[in-house]
């Protein structure tokens, strides 16, 4: 089953949007009249963000190119996809990667504005906990993470009190377990991504529905950005935010990254309300199992657009042995494909050790890509004077967009970088024989 069965037809979509703004609503943009100072190409969970931040400017004239989420019926036709077809992604500041702490800290503290300038509520901070063996290098990563750098975490790894609050969980006698409530939980990445849209919509922004086909930039230094089904769009500047399908379409102004992108397949198990209810105070779980060596993360029930509670549960990804995907045609194949059939036991059997007697009706898999970098973070980079990219989540990217945004947005349009962080660690990587 692929993901598109999820769409969530609740959520705000841009025909909502923009009817608030009457006359807008299905004119034909006249592209070769507007020259934009900043087109983002991509309207996922970096790209719409970073179009929220860029045309919150009021000098500036902003546009957000990226194609809609399929309905299922378009879901077949189509080329490119995104990563953000879904109702739940896990949010947490505890990282095992010390600058994505910094990232998500300051996208957690944004939440708020988000939701209050959109109307959107897409935040569920119910906690995530991290557990695993007592003594291996999983979670002693993670409580060192805690410990120097401040990050707030409470530790329940004593069985009683443990018990007492997640009566519902397993916990083994080697391990430990660290709850991470300040923020932490789940994001719905359709309704995040919705209520950055909108709020861009709001702000000015021009939101457009297309695929890029080809990027170039031509002897004035304007951008010439050819899309699919809404003609040649200019700009003096663009934003790069493509995701998993970054340098797959002809983007002559970007050089070919140093990018992974892995078949990642993650097993949904729709349960009752009775069931739901029954786990309702269950936090989003990140836990290396004892009898093997298989992290995994887990969702607490959340209902999805069908009325249906699920429970999603994926295995954690790794950069060196993860299979790899090159080509549009093999992620195309690989969205339009049911997943690995073989992370179906080995996902129920995780869940059913965590959660002994869970009760589900129903199993589906549903298949994505993570896009990841060598040094695990992000590509946030201005790799010309005028061209700026922002890629690669890295598995993890949808608890830090907002910031990534933020940065890319700012990086794009005043050249300077706007974060605590070390810029070089976000330089973008190029492959050496281009
Ligand atoms: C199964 C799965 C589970 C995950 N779980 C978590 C989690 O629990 N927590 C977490 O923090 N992260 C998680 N992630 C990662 C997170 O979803 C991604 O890191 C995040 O979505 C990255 O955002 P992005 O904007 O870079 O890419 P995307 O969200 O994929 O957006 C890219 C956008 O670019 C558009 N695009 C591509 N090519 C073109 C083109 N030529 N023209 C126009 N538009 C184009 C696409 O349509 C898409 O909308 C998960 C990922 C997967 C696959």
């Amino acid at each position: 089953m692929s993901a598109s069965i999820f769409l969530n037809l609740d959520v705000v979509s841009m025909k909502t949007v923009t009817n608030e703004r009457g006359k807008r609503k299905n004119k034909n943009l006249k592209m070769s009249e507007t020259i934009y100072d900043l087109c983002v190409i991509g309207g996922g969970m970096f790209g719409s963000s970073a179009a929220r931040y860029a045309s919150a400017n009021v000098a500036l004239k902003v546009c957000l190119i990226g194609p809609n989420e399929p309905t299922p019926e378009e879901f077949v036709t189509r080329e490119i996809f995104g990563a953000h077809y879904d109702e739940a992604r896990i949010t947490r500041v505890l990282d095992d990667t010390p600058a994505c702490q910094v990232l998500s800290k300051n996208s957690i503290e944004s939440y708020k504005e988000l939701k209050k300038l959109s109307g959107i509520d897409f935040h569920s901070p119910v906690g995530c906990i991290f557990m695993g063996p007592k003594d291996g290098a999983f979670m002693l990563k993670y409580l060192e993470n805690s410990a120097i750098h401040n990050v707030p975490v409470v530790d329940l790894s004593d069985r009683e009190t443990f018990e007492k609050r997640f009566p519902f969980l397993k916990l083994n006698y080697n391990e430990c377990v660290l709850l991470d409530d300040n923020g932490g939980g789940h994001i719905s990445p359709r309704k995040f991504v919705s209520a950055q849209k909108k709020v861009a919509y709001m702000q000015g922004c021009d939101i457009i529905d297309s695929v890029v086909c080809s990027a170039e930039i031509l002897k004035d230094g304007i951008h010439e950005v050819r899309t699919e089904s809404k003609g040649i769009i200019k700009a003096k500047r663009l934003l790069i935010a493509t995701g998993a399908f970054a340098n797959l379409k002809e983007f002559d102004v970007l050089k070919p990254l140093v990018l992974k992108r892995c078949k990642t397949t993650a097993v949904m198990l729709k349960i009752t309300e009775n069931e739901a209810l029954r786990l309702s105070s269950m936090p989003a779980v990140i836990k290396r199992g004892c009898k093997t060596d298989l992290g995994a993360y887990i969702l607490p029930p959340v209902k999805y657009p069908d009325g249906n509670y699920y429970m999603k549960i994926g295995g954690s990804f790794d950069y060196e042995t993860g299979e790899e995907l090159k080509t549009l045609d093999d992620l195309r194949k690989w969205y339009l494909s049911d997943g690995d059939e073989r992370m179906t036991d080995i996902l129920v059997n995780f869940i059913n050790e965590l959660i002994p007697g869970l009760k589900f009706t129903d199993l589906s898999r549903m298949t994505c890509v993570t896009c990841c970098t060598p040094s695990g973070l992000p590509y946030v980079d201005r790799v010309s004077p005028t061209v700026t990219v922002a890629v690669s989540g890295n598995g993890k990217g949808a608890k830090f967009s907002d910031e990534i945004g933020k940065i890319a947005a700012h990086l794009s349009i005043t050249g300077q970088w706007n974060s605590e962080l070390p810029r070089n660690m976000f330089h973008a990587i190029f492959q050496k024989n281009h």
